[in-house]
Protein backbone atom coordinates (compact mmCIF):
# COMPACT_ATOMS: atom_id res chain seq x y z
CA UNK A 1 0.00 0.00 0.00
CA UNK A 2 1.03 3.35 -0.89
CA UNK A 3 -0.74 6.43 0.55
CA UNK A 4 1.48 9.69 -0.16
CA UNK A 5 1.84 12.11 2.87
CA UNK A 6 0.37 14.49 0.24
CA UNK A 7 -2.48 12.41 0.14
CA UNK A 8 -2.91 12.28 4.41
CA UNK A 9 -2.34 16.15 4.43
CA UNK A 10 -4.01 17.81 1.97
CA UNK A 11 -4.43 21.77 1.67
CA UNK A 12 -7.60 23.59 1.07
CA UNK A 13 -10.66 25.06 2.52
CA UNK A 14 -12.93 24.10 5.39
CA UNK A 15 -15.16 23.25 7.03
CA UNK A 16 -15.56 19.66 5.88
CA UNK A 17 -13.02 17.84 3.88
CA UNK A 18 -16.06 15.01 3.22
CA UNK A 19 -18.51 17.68 2.78
CA UNK A 20 -16.99 20.72 1.06
CA UNK A 21 -13.56 19.95 -0.27
CA UNK A 22 -14.26 16.21 -1.93
CA UNK A 23 -17.39 17.92 -3.42
CA UNK A 24 -16.05 20.59 -4.96
CA UNK A 25 -13.12 18.20 -6.41
CA UNK A 26 -16.23 16.01 -8.22
CA UNK A 27 -17.50 19.22 -9.45
CA UNK A 28 -14.07 19.81 -11.05
CA UNK A 29 -13.89 16.40 -12.13
CA UNK A 30 -17.21 16.55 -14.06
CA UNK A 31 -16.07 19.51 -15.62
CA UNK A 32 -13.22 17.68 -16.70
CA UNK A 33 -15.03 15.05 -17.90
CA UNK A 34 -17.36 17.41 -20.12
CA UNK A 35 -14.60 18.67 -22.20
CA UNK A 36 -12.88 15.27 -22.82
CA UNK A 37 -13.08 12.52 -25.18
CA UNK A 38 -14.20 9.67 -22.41
CA UNK A 39 -17.89 10.07 -23.37
CA UNK A 40 -19.87 8.83 -26.23
CA UNK A 41 -20.99 12.47 -27.30
CA UNK A 42 -23.83 12.77 -30.17
CA UNK A 43 -21.96 15.22 -33.28
CA UNK A 44 -24.68 18.01 -32.70
CA UNK A 45 -25.02 17.55 -28.77
CA UNK A 46 -24.20 20.57 -26.58
CA UNK A 47 -24.51 20.57 -22.79
CA UNK A 48 -27.10 23.83 -21.56
CA UNK A 49 -27.58 22.62 -17.93
CA UNK A 50 -25.79 21.72 -15.10
CA UNK A 51 -27.95 19.64 -12.19
CA UNK A 52 -26.47 18.43 -9.16
CA UNK A 53 -28.29 16.12 -6.38
CA UNK A 54 -26.53 15.15 -3.28
CA UNK A 55 -27.41 12.30 -1.08
CA UNK A 56 -26.75 10.28 1.99
CA UNK A 57 -24.63 12.28 4.63
CA UNK A 58 -24.48 14.87 1.96
CA UNK A 59 -27.98 15.63 1.64
CA UNK A 60 -28.72 15.62 5.91
CA UNK A 61 -25.69 17.76 6.62
CA UNK A 62 -24.46 19.36 3.22
CA UNK A 63 -25.94 22.93 3.63
CA UNK A 64 -24.76 23.11 7.77
CA UNK A 65 -21.44 21.47 6.16
CA UNK A 66 -21.60 23.98 3.30
CA UNK A 67 -21.85 21.25 0.09
CA UNK A 68 -24.35 23.81 -1.62
CA UNK A 69 -21.45 26.39 -1.58
CA UNK A 70 -18.71 23.67 -2.33
CA UNK A 71 -20.76 22.39 -5.40
CA UNK A 72 -21.43 25.90 -6.72
CA UNK A 73 -17.75 27.01 -6.47
CA UNK A 74 -16.46 24.09 -8.01
CA UNK A 75 -18.89 24.50 -10.90
CA UNK A 76 -17.23 27.69 -11.54
CA UNK A 77 -14.09 26.26 -11.65
CA UNK A 78 -12.55 26.37 -8.83
CA UNK A 79 -10.62 24.06 -6.52
CA UNK A 80 -10.04 23.47 -2.80
CA UNK A 81 -6.56 24.43 -3.31
CA UNK A 82 -6.01 27.47 -5.23
CA UNK A 83 -9.49 28.87 -4.62
CA UNK A 84 -8.78 32.60 -2.66
CA UNK A 85 -11.30 32.25 0.79
CA UNK A 86 -11.97 35.74 0.70
CA UNK A 87 -13.74 35.76 -2.69
CA UNK A 88 -16.07 32.63 -2.14
CA UNK A 89 -19.01 34.75 -1.23
CA UNK A 90 -18.96 36.98 -3.91
CA UNK A 91 -18.63 33.92 -6.64
CA UNK A 92 -21.41 32.39 -4.68
CA UNK A 93 -23.40 35.74 -5.44
CA UNK A 94 -22.99 35.82 -8.96
CA UNK A 95 -23.81 32.35 -9.17
CA UNK A 96 -27.04 32.44 -7.59
CA UNK A 97 -27.97 35.51 -9.04
CA UNK A 98 -26.80 35.01 -12.64
CA UNK A 99 -28.38 31.20 -12.48
CA UNK A 100 -25.57 30.35 -15.09
CA UNK A 101 -21.39 28.99 -13.96
CA UNK A 102 -19.41 29.94 -16.77
CA UNK A 103 -15.79 27.73 -15.84
CA UNK A 104 -12.45 28.59 -17.75
CA UNK A 105 -12.50 26.95 -21.02
CA UNK A 106 -16.45 26.30 -20.85
CA UNK A 107 -18.80 27.73 -22.32
CA UNK A 108 -21.56 29.18 -20.10
CA UNK A 109 -23.96 26.88 -18.60
CA UNK A 110 -27.33 27.27 -16.72
CA UNK A 111 -27.04 26.94 -13.11
CA UNK A 112 -29.49 27.31 -10.67
CA UNK A 113 -29.33 26.59 -6.99
CA UNK A 114 -32.23 27.03 -6.08
CA UNK A 115 -33.64 24.54 -8.76
CA UNK A 116 -30.72 22.41 -9.89
CA UNK A 117 -29.14 21.30 -6.75
CA UNK A 118 -31.07 18.85 -4.97
CA UNK A 119 -30.82 17.63 -1.51
CA UNK A 120 -31.75 13.92 -1.96
CA UNK A 121 -32.39 12.72 1.69
CA UNK A 122 -34.59 9.86 0.30
CA UNK A 123 -32.08 8.70 -2.12
CA UNK A 124 -29.10 6.83 -0.73
CA UNK A 125 -26.52 6.11 -3.37
CA UNK A 126 -25.50 2.39 -3.15
CA UNK A 127 -21.68 2.57 -3.26
CA UNK A 128 -20.86 5.28 0.09
CA UNK A 129 -22.97 6.84 2.34
CA UNK A 130 -21.60 10.50 0.54
CA UNK A 131 -22.69 10.06 -2.68
CA UNK A 132 -23.34 12.86 -5.36
CA UNK A 133 -24.79 12.96 -9.34
CA UNK A 134 -23.32 15.45 -11.69
CA UNK A 135 -25.68 15.30 -14.96
CA UNK A 136 -25.22 17.88 -18.09
CA UNK A 137 -28.59 18.13 -20.59
CA UNK A 138 -29.03 19.72 -23.71
CA UNK A 139 -31.23 22.58 -24.14
CA UNK A 140 -34.45 20.38 -24.11
CA UNK A 141 -33.39 18.92 -20.90
CA UNK A 142 -32.19 15.39 -22.28
CA UNK A 143 -29.63 14.02 -20.04
CA UNK A 144 -26.08 13.77 -21.97
CA UNK A 145 -23.83 12.68 -19.29
CA UNK A 146 -24.29 11.67 -16.27
CA UNK A 147 -21.49 10.93 -12.94
CA UNK A 148 -21.91 9.28 -9.58
CA UNK A 149 -18.97 10.61 -7.35
CA UNK A 150 -18.36 9.60 -3.83
CA UNK A 151 -16.61 11.54 -1.40
CA UNK A 152 -14.83 8.88 0.73
CA UNK A 153 -13.34 11.06 3.29
CA UNK A 154 -10.10 13.38 3.51
CA UNK A 155 -11.37 15.14 0.41
CA UNK A 156 -10.98 11.71 -1.28
CA UNK A 157 -13.21 11.62 -4.28
CA UNK A 158 -13.89 8.60 -6.73
CA UNK A 159 -16.60 7.48 -9.65
CA UNK A 160 -18.71 4.68 -9.04
CA UNK A 161 -16.42 2.39 -11.14
CA UNK A 162 -13.60 3.56 -9.66
CA UNK A 163 -15.14 2.76 -5.96
CA UNK A 164 -15.58 -0.67 -7.28
CA UNK A 165 -12.10 -1.42 -8.36
CA UNK A 166 -11.00 -0.13 -5.70
CA UNK A 167 -12.77 -1.91 -3.24
CA UNK A 168 -12.13 -5.06 -5.51
CA UNK A 169 -8.53 -3.96 -5.13
CA UNK A 170 -8.18 -3.39 -1.47
CA UNK A 171 -6.92 -6.44 -0.33
CA UNK A 172 -4.17 -6.49 -3.14
CA UNK A 173 -1.59 -3.62 -3.51
CA UNK A 174 -3.92 -0.53 -4.12
CA UNK A 175 -1.11 1.31 -6.03
CA UNK A 176 1.19 -2.03 -7.59
CA UNK A 177 2.67 0.67 -9.95
CA UNK A 178 4.28 2.79 -7.98
CA UNK A 179 8.01 0.78 -6.36
CA UNK A 180 8.25 1.77 -3.04
CA UNK A 181 11.05 -0.14 -1.31
CA UNK A 182 8.86 -0.33 2.23
CA UNK A 183 5.34 -1.35 1.42
CA UNK A 184 3.70 -1.74 4.66
CA UNK A 185 -0.17 -1.84 4.73
CA UNK A 186 -0.65 -2.76 8.74
CA UNK A 187 1.76 -1.75 11.86
CA UNK A 188 2.64 -4.88 12.39
CA UNK A 189 4.31 -5.05 8.94
CA UNK A 190 5.34 -1.57 9.33
CA UNK A 191 7.20 -2.56 12.53
CA UNK A 192 8.64 -5.89 10.92
CA UNK A 193 10.26 -3.46 8.00
CA UNK A 194 11.60 -1.11 10.62
CA UNK A 195 13.40 -3.68 12.64
CA UNK A 196 14.89 -5.72 9.13
CA UNK A 197 15.86 -2.16 8.06
CA UNK A 198 16.97 -0.68 11.07
CA UNK A 199 15.41 2.74 10.04
CA UNK A 200 12.73 4.63 12.15
CA UNK A 201 9.31 5.18 10.62
CA UNK A 202 10.05 8.72 9.30
CA UNK A 203 12.78 7.51 7.38
CA UNK A 204 10.88 4.53 5.41
CA UNK A 205 8.06 6.28 4.72
CA UNK A 206 10.70 8.65 3.17
CA UNK A 207 12.31 6.43 1.50
CA UNK A 208 8.85 5.63 -0.21
CA UNK A 209 7.77 9.19 -0.83
CA UNK A 210 11.58 9.50 -2.71
CA UNK A 211 10.19 6.90 -5.19
CA UNK A 212 8.01 9.06 -7.01
CA UNK A 213 9.41 12.46 -6.11
CA UNK A 214 12.86 14.25 -5.65
CA UNK A 215 13.66 15.16 -1.96
CA UNK A 216 13.68 18.71 -2.58
CA UNK A 217 10.54 18.49 -3.84
CA UNK A 218 9.07 16.52 -0.85
CA UNK A 219 11.01 18.55 1.59
CA UNK A 220 9.39 21.49 0.27
CA UNK A 221 6.35 20.37 0.00
CA UNK A 222 6.18 19.29 3.97
CA UNK A 223 7.53 22.49 4.44
CA UNK A 224 4.51 23.93 2.77
CA UNK A 225 1.66 22.02 5.14
CA UNK A 226 3.87 23.14 8.06
CA UNK A 227 3.81 27.00 6.76
CA UNK A 228 -0.21 26.52 6.16
CA UNK A 229 -1.40 25.10 9.19
CA UNK A 230 0.79 27.45 11.10
CA UNK A 231 -1.07 30.02 9.18
CA UNK A 232 -4.38 28.62 10.12
CA UNK A 233 -3.53 28.91 13.98
CA UNK A 234 -1.95 32.58 13.56
CA UNK A 235 -5.12 33.50 11.71
CA UNK A 236 -7.29 31.81 14.12
CA UNK A 237 -5.55 33.49 16.86
CA UNK A 238 -6.49 36.55 15.26
CA UNK A 239 -9.91 36.76 14.47
CA UNK A 240 -13.04 37.41 16.66
CA UNK A 241 -16.56 37.14 16.26
CA UNK A 242 -19.42 34.83 15.15
CA UNK A 243 -19.01 31.83 13.12
CA UNK A 244 -21.63 31.29 10.05
CA UNK A 245 -24.01 29.23 10.10
CA UNK A 246 -26.98 29.95 12.26
CA UNK A 247 -25.52 28.53 15.52
CA UNK A 248 -24.49 31.78 17.35
CA UNK A 249 -21.11 30.63 18.08
CA UNK A 250 -18.79 32.37 19.38
CA UNK A 251 -15.34 31.95 18.45
CA UNK A 252 -13.00 31.85 21.61
CA UNK A 253 -9.48 31.51 20.54
CA UNK A 254 -8.38 34.56 20.66
CA UNK A 255 -9.61 35.34 23.76
CA UNK A 256 -8.23 32.51 25.20
CA UNK A 257 -5.17 33.31 23.52
CA UNK A 258 -4.91 36.64 24.93
CA UNK A 259 -5.49 35.68 28.65
CA UNK A 260 -2.82 32.79 28.54
CA UNK A 261 0.22 35.37 26.65
CA UNK A 262 -0.88 37.83 29.86
CA UNK A 263 -0.27 34.59 32.20
CA UNK A 264 2.78 33.69 30.40
CA UNK A 265 3.87 37.47 30.68
CA UNK A 266 3.42 37.70 34.30
CA UNK A 267 4.83 34.51 35.31
CA UNK A 268 1.31 33.28 36.80
CA UNK A 269 1.54 29.96 37.68
CA UNK A 270 -0.63 27.24 35.29
CA UNK A 271 -0.66 23.40 36.59
CA UNK A 272 -2.53 22.75 33.19
CA UNK A 273 0.07 25.17 30.70
CA UNK A 274 0.61 22.69 28.12
CA UNK A 275 -2.99 21.79 27.95
CA UNK A 276 -4.35 25.54 27.62
CA UNK A 277 -1.24 26.16 24.78
CA UNK A 278 -2.59 22.93 22.92
CA UNK A 279 -6.18 23.58 22.85
CA UNK A 280 -6.05 27.36 22.23
CA UNK A 281 -3.96 26.21 19.03
CA UNK A 282 -6.43 23.46 18.03
CA UNK A 283 -9.52 25.53 18.80
CA UNK A 284 -8.02 28.27 16.48
CA UNK A 285 -7.48 26.17 13.67
CA UNK A 286 -11.14 24.53 13.24
CA UNK A 287 -12.58 27.81 13.83
CA UNK A 288 -11.13 29.14 11.24
CA UNK A 289 -12.33 25.32 9.43
CA UNK A 290 -15.81 26.36 10.70
CA UNK A 291 -15.74 29.98 9.25
CA UNK A 292 -14.35 28.49 5.48
CA UNK A 293 -10.93 29.45 5.89
CA UNK A 294 -7.60 27.84 4.42
CA UNK A 295 -6.81 24.23 6.35
CA UNK A 296 -4.72 21.33 5.61
CA UNK A 297 -6.63 17.63 6.14
CA UNK A 298 -4.87 16.28 8.74
CA UNK A 299 -6.55 13.78 8.44
CA UNK A 300 -9.77 15.69 7.36
CA UNK A 301 -11.24 18.95 7.69
CA UNK A 302 -13.49 18.43 11.10
CA UNK A 303 -10.21 16.77 12.60
CA UNK A 304 -7.66 19.42 11.32
CA UNK A 305 -7.05 21.26 14.84
CA UNK A 306 -5.24 18.33 16.36
CA UNK A 307 -1.90 17.54 14.00
CA UNK A 308 -1.23 21.69 14.10
CA UNK A 309 -1.67 21.87 17.81
CA UNK A 310 0.69 19.14 19.10
CA UNK A 311 3.54 20.11 16.08
CA UNK A 312 3.47 24.03 17.45
CA UNK A 313 3.25 22.11 21.11
CA UNK A 314 5.98 20.41 20.16
CA UNK A 315 8.15 23.80 18.60
CA UNK A 316 7.21 25.66 21.80
CA UNK A 317 7.98 23.21 24.54
CA UNK A 318 10.79 20.96 23.30
CA UNK A 319 13.88 22.10 23.32
CA UNK A 320 15.42 20.67 20.62
CA UNK A 321 12.74 21.32 18.07
CA UNK A 322 13.51 22.27 14.50
CA UNK A 323 12.10 21.93 10.72
CA UNK A 324 13.36 18.48 10.45
CA UNK A 325 11.77 17.49 13.49
CA UNK A 326 8.15 18.97 12.00
CA UNK A 327 9.22 16.77 8.71
CA UNK A 328 9.65 13.44 10.98
CA UNK A 329 6.86 14.27 12.36
CA UNK A 330 4.32 15.05 9.22
CA UNK A 331 5.81 11.49 7.95
CA UNK A 332 5.39 9.21 10.66
CA UNK A 333 1.95 10.53 10.89
CA UNK A 334 1.14 9.73 7.67
CA UNK A 335 2.62 6.51 7.62
CA UNK A 336 -0.10 6.24 10.60
CA UNK A 337 -2.96 7.70 8.97
CA UNK A 338 -2.33 6.14 6.02
CA UNK A 339 -2.34 2.06 7.73
CA UNK A 340 -5.73 3.51 9.65
CA UNK A 341 -7.47 4.82 6.18
CA UNK A 342 -6.53 1.71 4.46
CA UNK A 343 -7.62 -1.11 7.13
CA UNK A 344 -10.39 1.03 8.42
CA UNK A 345 -11.67 4.74 7.43
CA UNK A 346 -11.03 8.20 8.02
CA UNK A 347 -14.52 9.11 7.29
CA UNK A 348 -17.19 10.59 10.18
CA UNK A 349 -19.72 9.23 7.50
CA UNK A 350 -18.33 5.80 7.43
CA UNK A 351 -17.52 4.75 11.27
CA UNK A 352 -18.10 8.03 13.22
CA UNK A 353 -15.98 10.65 15.16
CA UNK A 354 -13.51 8.35 16.23
CA UNK A 355 -12.11 7.89 12.50
CA UNK A 356 -11.72 11.53 11.77
CA UNK A 357 -10.74 12.83 16.03
CA UNK A 358 -9.29 9.31 16.98
CA UNK A 359 -7.51 9.06 14.02
CA UNK A 360 -6.29 12.41 14.12
CA UNK A 361 -5.03 12.26 17.27
CA UNK A 362 -3.31 8.53 16.72
CA UNK A 363 -1.30 10.26 13.90
CA UNK A 364 -0.29 13.27 16.21
CA UNK A 365 0.71 11.02 19.06
CA UNK A 366 3.08 8.80 16.49
CA UNK A 367 4.69 12.02 15.22
CA UNK A 368 5.38 13.58 18.48
CA UNK A 369 6.51 10.06 20.13
CA UNK A 370 8.62 9.98 16.60
CA UNK A 371 10.52 13.68 17.01
CA UNK A 372 10.52 12.93 20.72
CA UNK A 373 12.82 10.03 19.89
CA UNK A 374 10.46 6.98 20.53
CA UNK A 375 11.46 3.70 19.10
CA UNK A 376 9.03 2.62 16.29
CA UNK A 377 7.58 0.36 18.80
CA UNK A 378 6.91 3.23 20.87
CA UNK A 379 5.81 5.20 18.46
CA UNK A 380 3.24 2.12 17.00
CA UNK A 381 2.40 2.26 21.32
CA UNK A 382 1.60 6.02 21.13
CA UNK A 383 -0.39 5.75 18.41
CA UNK A 384 -2.45 2.96 19.88
CA UNK A 385 -3.00 4.84 23.07
CA UNK A 386 -4.44 7.36 21.45
CA UNK A 387 -6.88 5.81 19.21
CA UNK A 388 -7.48 3.11 21.71
CA UNK A 389 -9.39 5.66 24.11
CA UNK A 390 -11.47 7.48 21.03
CA UNK A 391 -13.14 3.84 20.19
CA UNK A 392 -16.74 4.22 19.80
CA UNK A 393 -17.11 8.35 19.62
CA UNK A 394 -20.24 8.99 17.13
CA UNK A 395 -20.39 12.02 14.93
CA UNK A 396 -23.37 14.14 15.60
CA UNK A 397 -22.62 17.52 15.10
CA UNK A 398 -25.38 19.89 15.95
CA UNK A 399 -27.27 21.84 12.82
CA UNK A 400 -25.06 19.80 10.68
CA UNK A 401 -22.15 22.33 11.19
CA UNK A 402 -18.59 21.53 12.20
CA UNK A 403 -18.70 23.63 15.07
CA UNK A 404 -20.47 21.57 17.97
CA UNK A 405 -18.99 19.80 19.17
CA UNK A 406 -15.83 19.50 16.66
CA UNK A 407 -13.93 22.36 17.91
CA UNK A 408 -13.48 21.57 21.24
CA UNK A 409 -13.06 17.82 20.69
CA UNK A 410 -9.96 18.88 18.73
CA UNK A 411 -8.88 20.49 21.83
CA UNK A 412 -9.22 17.50 23.77
CA UNK A 413 -7.77 15.22 21.09
CA UNK A 414 -4.78 17.17 20.54
CA UNK A 415 -3.98 17.00 24.47
CA UNK A 416 -5.10 12.99 24.23
CA UNK A 417 -2.32 12.54 21.76
CA UNK A 418 0.54 14.24 24.20
CA UNK A 419 -0.62 12.45 26.57
CA UNK A 420 -0.45 9.09 24.82
CA UNK A 421 3.28 10.20 23.50
CA UNK A 422 4.28 10.86 27.16
CA UNK A 423 2.89 7.62 28.46
CA UNK A 424 4.26 5.48 25.28
CA UNK A 425 7.89 7.23 25.43
CA UNK A 426 7.86 6.36 29.09
CA UNK A 427 7.47 2.56 28.62
CA UNK A 428 9.30 -0.15 26.74
CA UNK A 429 7.42 -0.17 23.47
CA UNK A 430 6.07 -3.22 24.60
CA UNK A 431 2.04 -3.43 25.30
CA UNK A 432 -1.22 -5.04 25.46
CA UNK A 433 -3.26 -3.98 22.30
CA UNK A 434 -1.35 -3.78 19.10
CA UNK A 435 -2.58 -0.55 16.76
CA UNK A 436 -3.46 -3.20 14.12
CA UNK A 437 -6.06 -4.93 16.46
CA UNK A 438 -7.06 -1.16 17.78
CA UNK A 439 -8.13 -0.17 14.22
CA UNK A 440 -9.85 -3.38 13.33
CA UNK A 441 -11.95 -2.86 16.51
CA UNK A 442 -12.26 0.40 15.08
CA UNK A 443 -13.39 -0.24 11.53
CA UNK A 444 -15.93 -3.14 13.36
CA UNK A 445 -17.30 -0.49 15.68
CA UNK A 446 -18.24 1.98 12.96
CA UNK A 447 -19.45 -0.75 10.98
CA UNK A 448 -22.24 -1.56 13.80
CA UNK A 449 -22.67 2.46 14.69
CA UNK A 450 -26.05 3.42 13.73
CA UNK A 451 -26.38 5.82 10.68
CA UNK A 452 -27.88 8.54 13.10
CA UNK A 453 -24.40 8.90 14.67
CA UNK A 454 -22.42 8.85 11.44
CA UNK A 455 -22.93 12.24 10.38
CA UNK A 456 -25.95 12.81 9.46
CA UNK A 457 -27.10 14.77 12.71
CA UNK A 458 -29.86 12.61 13.37
CA UNK A 459 -28.88 11.49 16.75
CA UNK A 460 -26.62 12.28 19.84
CA UNK A 461 -25.97 16.18 20.26
CA UNK A 462 -27.70 16.87 17.50
CA UNK A 463 -30.69 16.40 18.76
CA UNK A 464 -30.47 16.97 22.18
CA UNK A 465 -29.30 20.43 22.56
CA UNK A 466 -31.90 23.08 21.64
CA UNK A 467 -30.85 25.66 19.05
CA UNK A 468 -32.13 29.18 19.75
S1 LIG B 1 -18.24 15.28 15.22
FE1 LIG B 1 -16.18 14.63 14.60
S2 LIG B 1 -16.48 13.47 12.70
FE2 LIG B 1 -18.35 14.64 13.06
S3 LIG B 1 -18.09 16.54 11.89
FE3 LIG B 1 -17.38 16.93 13.99
S4 LIG B 1 -15.16 16.50 13.93
FE4 LIG B 1 -16.04 15.57 12.08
Amino acid sequence: MFLSVFDVFKIGIGPSSSHTMGPMTAAGRFLSLILSDEWPRPASARVFQLKVSLHGSLAFTGVGHATDRAVILGLTGVLPDTVDPDGMDATVETVMKSGEVCPPGHPAYRFQPATDLVLDKKTPLPGHANGMRFSALDADGRVLLSRIYYSIGGGFVVTDTELEAMQARKKAEQTASVKIPYPFSTARQMLAMASASGLSIAQMKRANEEAVLSREALNAGLDRLWEVMSGCIDRGLRVEGQLPGGLKVKRRAKAIHDKLQEEWRSNRFNPVLANDWLSVYAMAVNEENAAGGRVVTAPTNGAAGVVPASIRYYLHFHPDADQDGVRDYLLTAAAIGGIIKHNASISGAEVGCQGEVGSAAAMAAAGLAAVMGGTPEQVENAAEIALEHHLGMTCDPIAGLVQVPCIERNAVGAVKAVTAASLAIKGDGSHFVPLDACVETMRQTGSDMSEKYKETSLGGLAVNVVEC
